[in-house]
This record gives structure tokens, sequence and C-alpha cells, in this order.
């Protein structure tokens, strides 16, 4: 299937083009307008992106989604601008252009960086596109779900709703249904986990798994109905006051009970946002340690405070999700998991940082609009899988397990889908056996 980027959205929405263009105009300083003047325009990046590979439309080069800031930096900020524009070597962007762009921005970018890891410039698009992408939305544009999902969580808690009332009573229901302490608000502890809506709405077992965990280590921790929402839509979306005050509850509700480390659970982007922009977002230090799930498991497995019955089923393959892996660094994590665990593991190919992206990252997996594009890109990952032989995939994103759980579905596929947190708890040995 060959998808026309510029089909996917057409709507009549009012459209400031001037809102977009002031917005640009402040993003523009240090590293972007540095990125916009490194690039060579050698092309190299379209192969390592999962959109070009999947539908073959050579719109989506990843060197493309720097065009909106390219055409206002040329016009305001770069050197020359003013003779530029007087030779009409740097004309103005217009309506049409940026309807026309808007899907390249945000419908066909998870925000993945495979591109950036073969650009010779280190060009990190992703980084330009989440700038963008506030531009579109100062304009008035960008997809509803999304910009929606949003908005539910500043005004909500969450995007998918959960409430600190429906907190309480899902926290309450896990715990009695399973037989788990599950603390909530708590006066003091040592570490606040927080929790991904889709894990609490849609993939309850892992949150049940990771108390499980923590508590076999005897961890002292809690979740807070202060600051529990793990994802960042504010991000995602473009809009930068949310992606403040999803930050500023979490950093609340740590320093309410004291926590020194906040864990990110099964969400790679929630990851990436606490750990490397929550200090930029807060405006001050974080003041607490970010980890993510399985750089916490995995440390207690190396302190000998966590312990698994090897895991021979069947044979397993990870995928890396990207804001985990790549952009995060926790290649390793995973793997010193489930090294001497799962005893038939088989890496995919490629694996690790290059590992490709499940297609529903970015806040794609939010836009409805994007479902068929995402099963398109999904046949990357499922051609990865099959090469192993492996009848089922772990991985440690809800974000990833709900895009490839969809695309699946879509595409009568008949892999397993694993959390690798569901994995381990299903697999611990208890401390008394240990
Ligand atoms: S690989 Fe880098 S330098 Fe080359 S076109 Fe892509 S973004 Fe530009
Ligand atoms: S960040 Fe990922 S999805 Fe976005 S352009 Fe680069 S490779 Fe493609």
């Amino acid at each position: 299937m060959t998808v026309a980027p510029g089909t996917i959205a057409p709507d009549n929405r009012p459209v400031n083009v001037e809102a977009a263009v002031t917005k640009m105009e402040a993003l523009l300083g240090g590293h972007i307008a540095a990125y916009l003047d490194a690039c060579v325009h050698c092309g190299q990046c379209a192969q390592a992106c999962h959109f070009h590979e999947a539908t073959q439309d050579p719109r989506h080069t990843p060197a493309l989604k720097l065009q909106p800031m390219t055409r206002v930096y040329r016009r305001s900020k770069s050197p020359f601008a003013g003779l530029k524009k007087a030779l009409g070597l740097a004309p103005a962007i217009t309506e049409a252009e940026l309807r026309d762009w808007e899907p390249l921005i945000f419908d066909t970018c998870t925000m993945c960086a495979r591109c950036t890891i073969v650009c010779p410039m280190a060009i990190d698009i992703a980084s330009v596109v989440a700038a963008t992408r506030q531009a579109f939305v100062a304009a008035g544009l960008g997809p509803p779900d999304l910009l929606q999902a949003a908005d539910n969580a500043r005004d909500k808690g969450s995007p998918l709703g959960v409430t600190p009332e429906v907190l309480a009573d899902r926290v309450e229901w896990l715990a009695d249904d399973n037989e788990v302490e599950i603390p909530l608000d708590k006066e003091k502890a040592e570490v606040l986990l927080t929790v991904s809506s889709i894990e609490m709405m849609k993939y309850p077992d892992s949150v049940v798994a990771m108390a499980k965990l923590l508590n076999a280590a005897g961890i002292d921790w809690t979740l807070s109905s202060k600051g529990y929402e793990a994802t960042n839509f504010g991000v995602l979306s473009g809009k930068g006051d949310i992606a403040k005050t999803m930050v500023e509850r979490i950093a609340t509700a740590a320093e309410a009970v004291g926590a020194r480390t906040v864990v990110v659970p099964e969400c790679g982007h929630a990851y990436g946002v606490l750990r490397w922009s929550g200090a930029n977002l807060l405006g001050r230090a974080l003041p607490f340690e970010v980890v993510h799930i399985t750089e916490y498991l995995a440390d207690l497995k190396r302190q000998g405070r966590l312990k698994f019955k090897p895991y021979s089923e069947q044979a397993v393959t990870y995928h890396d999700p990207c804001q985990i892996s790549r952009r995060g660094g926790a290649t390793a994590d995973a793997r010193y998991l489930l090294d001497g665990f799962a005893t038939d593991f088989r890496e995919m190919t490629p694996t690790g940082n290059y590992n490709w992206c499940c297609g529903g990252g970015g806040g794609v997996q939010a836009m409805g609009r994007a479902a068929d594009v995402r099963h398109e890109v999904f046949r990357i990952k499922m051609a990865q899988v099959e090469a192993t032989g492996a009848p089922a995939l772990v991985s440690a994103c809800a974000n990833c397990r709900l895009t490839m759980d969809e695309s699946k579905a879509a595409l009568k596929w008949d892999k397993e889908l694993i959390s690798i947190v569901e994995l381990l708890a299903d697999n611990l040995v208890p401390a008394d056996k240990g």
C-alpha cells in the first residue's frame, strides 16, 4: 500500500499561519538552527525510516520533515535572510503547505531516532519534529484525538481518563483480585512507581506484575494519587504547557513521599521524556533519579534480590522500544533480565539500538487516522520476528504492545506478545526458596 501523506488529514479547521511562523521563529534558536544548516541532503536517512520503507513513498524521507522549520529559518533567521526574502528566494509558508505537512509531522513520525543514527551529521530529526508539532498546534492543526488525549491528561489526570478516583478503584480491585499488596498514597516511600494509563486500562496484569516484583525484592515503594501518570502527551501533541504540568505532578508526588527514585513503567516515551527532558520541562533539576522498570529490575537481579525460574516453554525474541534502547540507553538491561532466564532467546536482525520501531511511538498510536500506515509499518516487525523462528515476542513498553496488538489483529498474525514484567513476575522464585 502506498500512503499519500497529504491525503491522511484533510479537514476544514481554520489555520493560523502567522501563529505557526511566530512559534517556529521562537523555537529556532540553538540546536534546531544548527541541525537545519547541517543537513547535506544526502538522503541516507530515507532507508532508516520505517514509514519510508513500508510505503516506499519518497515524501517519507526523514529530512523532508525539516521543511517547515527550514522555510521559516531561511526567511527570518538564517544569514542574509532579509536579502533572500527581498529576492524572492525565501517564500512565506502558506496554509496549504501547513495542511500538506501536517501528516508528515504527526502521523508519520514516531520520533524513533533511527534516522539519526545513520545521518552523517547526526541530525536529531525527532527533536525538530517535536518542536514543529508545537508550531502546528499553535496554528490550530494536529490530530484531534492526539490533542484530546493531551487535554484529558491535563484535566482528568491521564489520557485514558484514569482520574485519581479511578486509580484508587482499580488499585483496590487489582490488589484484591490478585492478592497482592499495591500501596497507594503511603506517607513516605523510597521509591515512587508511576504507571501508564494504557497499562491501567488495557494491561492491568503488568501493574500487578510490577507490584509482585517490587514486593518480592522488599522495596519500600508506593503509587501516588498526586502524580501517577507516566506518559506525557503534552510532549507528544506539541502542547508545552501540558508537558510541564505532567512532570510537575510527578515531581510533587515524589517530593511529598520523599522518594529518591522514580520508576517509569513499561512505556518508552514516558521514560524518554522524564529522564532526558524532565528537568528542562520542570525548570529545575529533578530531585530524584529516574529509572525504567527494566533498569530497576536488572539492578535488583544483579544484587541477588530477585531470582527467576528458567522460562523454557517456548523460544522468545525481544522488541527494543526505541525510547528505552536507542534513545534511552537501557538496551542491555532487558537482555540482562532475559539472560539465563529465557532458555531459548533469539535476537532479531537488526536489534538493540538499530531495531525497527513498532510504528506507534511519538503519539502515532493515539491517532486513529494513522492506523492503516501503522499496520503497514508493522509488517517490518512481523518479518523480523518470523526470521527468528520464535513464536513469541517480549517487550517492555505498553504503547508498543498496544500498537502491535492492534496490528496483529488487523493483519491476522499468530505470534504471541508478552510483557517482560509479566513474564518475570510469573516466574519469580519466592524469597524463602531462592
Ligand atoms: S541523512 Fe542527515 S544529512 Fe543526509 S539528508 Fe538525512 S538528515 Fe540530511
Ligand atoms: S524519527 Fe523515526 S519515524 Fe521520525 S523520521 Fe526519523 S526514522 Fe522516521
